[in-house]
């Protein structure tokens, strides 16, 4: 199949039929992924402050320095939460946070102690707005930052932060966060270190068509120059406790979710995985999804708090997901967030609760694991 152009691209994304997106889209991820599998990962997303001055219309999650429920967390305490994953049989750790003023000191000791303690687990942790934002608090260069990090054993970075990749929208919906090229250059920069990362889209606010094809426009010819993404993974917008709710007349529902895996499958030529979340937008929708061209069902998500900060609570353990993926028809493969396959469920299996955490609102979940 050719490249989509861009301009095609905004015809074919509003104009094609969803069946017959996701026809073209399920036929393009069988030819880059065994067809009768689907991935999936066991991992924690924490966070070490709620702390934030960049005031996003869509986030419910940050607070201000001295709110009353504002928290900076310790390296030690932030390493509980890792120390909860490591129990509960985690391979990968999205650790994340607001834009806080914390030392360089503050991110490498925690990937270095994550790293010393946890052997496990990879640190998948800060996203592109936190590392400019260590960047600029310390006086480094983006490079300096993620060489520090690389140093001390990060070889992932998380692709949260990019919201949707148009000046544009980013001006009505988070004019203090960086720009869409400052995203670009984070991970481009990463890329160059050694590090792979992730990159995402957050979809269903103020945008148009056009600025859905600047954002995968703008993957695309990045992944094209470093070939660092592993996976796309969009979620859309959830509104409430929001201030951007006000601007955003409804949800944007499952069709424009599964149209958009599709198309990203068809435009994002050049990568390997795409993501359908069933923790965003149900287990439904994530199955149709696996149907029309994504290839990996997301994580369990141990702990979550910044969905939870809108009042959106999924949750899951190793059972659930080996059955929804076999329920979509697939074999579940479990993966880690560099997409390296850890195990191959290709048989029914017992599986029993071999550890329980308690996260920080003290509700369990329990992580399945087969009786040996
Ligand atoms: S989305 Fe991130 S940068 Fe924006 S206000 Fe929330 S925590 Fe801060």
């Amino acid at each position: 199949m050719s490249r989509i152009s861009f301009e095609k691209g905004i015809e074919k994304f509003k104009t094609t039929p969803l069946e017959e997106l996701q026809r073209e889209a399920a036929a393009v991820r069988n030819q880059k992924n065994p067809k009768n599998r689907v991935t999936f990962v066991i991992d924690s997303n924490p966070n070490y402050t709620n702390i934030c001055n960049a005031d996003c219309s869509f986030c419910a999650f940050y607070r201000h320095p001295g709110a009353k429920d504002a928290y900076q967390k310790t390296v030690d305490e932030a390493l509980k939460s890792v120390e909860r994953a490591h129990q509960a049989g985690c391979s990968t750790v999205m650790m994340q946070g607001g834009l806080a003023d914390y030392p360089l000191e503050f991110y490498t000791e925690l990937v270095r102690q994550t790293r010393l303690r946890y052997p496990s687990i990879l640190p998948h942790y800060f996203t592109a707005p936190e590392i400019w934002n260590c960047a600029k608090v310390n006086h480094l260069s983006l490079e300096e930052v993620l060489q520090a990090l690389y140093d001390v054993g990060q070889r992932s970075l998380p692709g949260g932060g990019a919201e949707l990749l148009s000046e544009r929208v980013r001006l009505t919906i988070s004019p203090k966060k960086m720009a869409p090229g400052a995203w670009i250059e984070v991970h481009k920069t990463a890329h160059r270190v050694g590090m792979r990362s992730t990159a995402t889209m957050m979809y269903g606010h103020i945008e148009e068509a056009e600025d859905i094809l600047l954002h995968l426009d703008a993957l695309r010819t990045l992944q094209d120059e470093t070939g660092g993404f592993t996976a796309f993974i969009p979620w859309s917008y959830k509104p409430d406790r929001t201030a951007l709710r006000r601007k955003v007349k409804d949800w944007v529902g499952d069709v424009a979710y599964l149209r958009l895996i599709a198309f990203s499958r068809l435009y994002l030529d050049n990568f390997d995985h795409i993501q359908a979340s069933w923790f965003s937008e149900g287990v439904e929708v994530g199955i149709k999804a696996l149907q029309g061209g994504a290839d990996d069902f997301g994580g369990i998500i141990l702990e979550e708090n910044v969905h939870r900060a809108t009042g959106f609570v999924h949750r899951a353990d190793i059972s659930h997901m080996l059955r929804y993926i076999r329920q979509a028809g697939f074999t579940p493969v479990e993966r880690n967030c560099l997409y390296e396959i850890l195990k191959i469920y290709d048989s029914e299996e017992v599986l029993v609760p071999v550890a329980q955490a308690v996260d920080e609102e003290n509700q369990l979940a329990i992580i399945s694991r087969k009786r040996s």
